[in-house]
């Protein structure tokens, strides 16, 4: 059954679970897939009586969402289910915002299309090909036509909590907020763009600027929050906007004596950021007199995405299936479970 392009009107706040498929590292080291979703919107952690650490043991675990993809699924099926009953909410003058929170290496930015390692990766299936498609699609309908809408593209990286833009050569930008508690990216390049086709362009120069200069790409990338952002304007005005964001992994970890200082102070960050977001989300479902965006660089960009009627929100966590990730795991079903 298709969803629809309506947003639903009880229902501002959608958690999914995603389970990726087990990877060729993890099937030769004999890693046991311990999740199954046994119902289109259950997620099972199975009991096992191997040894998690030296206090505990794991046990049978059930977790419900509003959808649970195992790893058959198609990035087409989960964004019929999370982003696309979305999209026609920003032609409403609404704020659609879609998440992928989850460990490094789940399959957070195999979900949103924005993979890029060093060969050009096919980016055309992820969620961020498909809002565009949509979009345009919409924007040519004649309810929306009439609204000589334009559509802009943006994307930027928040790593430490400073604002990076990908389509100005990794230019830092400053974060303002006005009197009236706007608030304002400074700088940041806003490029116009007229089919799908230079969507993908504008993700992929994106995609190139985050990786260079990067000894490791994935090391760079699962510390920061990558954000890409389609705008309509009309007029020259801010008419909707659907944020896609490719947060930093949430592996713990980052703490142990080990870690170098710098490790340390970028898992702080993230730690807060996510704290926050998991908040500023919460309170937007319940319609909260006070939404807490400024504890984070993130959430404070993100501010219009959480106040207003008019604002919708999608998770996708991401999870690896493996039993050596199942620490990782729980957190993440523990922290979807509590965006709700
Ligand atoms: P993350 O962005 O969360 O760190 P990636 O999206 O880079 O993770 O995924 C890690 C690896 O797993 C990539 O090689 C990716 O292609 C693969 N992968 C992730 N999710 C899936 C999936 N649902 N099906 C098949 N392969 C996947
Ligand atoms: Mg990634």
């Amino acid at each position: 059954k298709m969803s629809s392009l309506e947003p639903p009107e009880d229902h501002r706040i959608c958690v999914c679970v995603r389970k990726r498929p087990l990877n060729e590292r993890e099937t030769t080291m004999k890693d046991l897939d311990i999740i199954t979703i046994p119902s289109h919107n259950v997620v099972m952690v199975h009991e096992s009586k191997q040894k998690v650490d030296l206090t505990r043991y794991l046990e049978n675990q059930t977790f419900c969402f509003d959808h649970a993809f195992d790893d058959t699924a198609s990035n087409e099926l989960v964004y019929q289910f999370t982003a696309r009953p979305l999209v026609e909410s920003i032609f409403r003058k609404g704020m659609a915002t879609c998440f992928a929170y989850g460990q490094t290496g789940s399959g957070k930015t195999h979900t949103m299309g924005g993979a890029f390692l060093g060969k050009a990766q096919d980016c055309s299936k992820g969620i961020y090909a498909l809002v565009a498609q949509d979009v345009f699609l919409l924007l040519k309908t004649p309810a929306y036509e009439k609204l000589e809408l334009k559509v802009y593209g943006t994307f930027f990286e928040i790593y430490g909590g400073k604002v990076y833009d990908l389509l100005n050569w990794k230019k830092k930008l400053q974060v303002l907020e006005d009197g009236n508690q706007q608030v304002q990216v400074v700088g940041l390049q806003e490029q116009e763009v007229s089919c799908v086709e230079e969507v993908l362009n504008l993700v992929e120069l994106g995609n190139s600027c985050r990786t260079s200069g990067q000894t490791s790409v994935n090391a760079h990338s699962s510390r920061s929050h990558a954000v890409f952002q389609l705008i309509l304007k009309a007029g020259g005005k801010l008419h909707g906007k659907f944020s896609l964001v490719d947060l930093a992994g949430n592996e713990r970890g980052a703490d142990t004596a080990k870690a170098t200082r710098k490790r340390q102070l970028e898992g702080a960050e993230i730690n807060k950021s996510l704290l926050a977001l998991k908040e500023c989300i919460r309170a937007l479902g319940k319609n909260k007199s006070h939404t807490p965006f400024r504890a984070s660089k993130l959430t404070q960009v993100l501010r219009d995405s959480f106040i207003g009627q008019n604002s919708y929100t999608c998770m996708i966590a991401t999870i690896s299936p493996g039993m050596t990730s199942c620490e990782n795991t729980l957190n993440t079903l523990r922290y979807a479970n509590r965006v709700k």
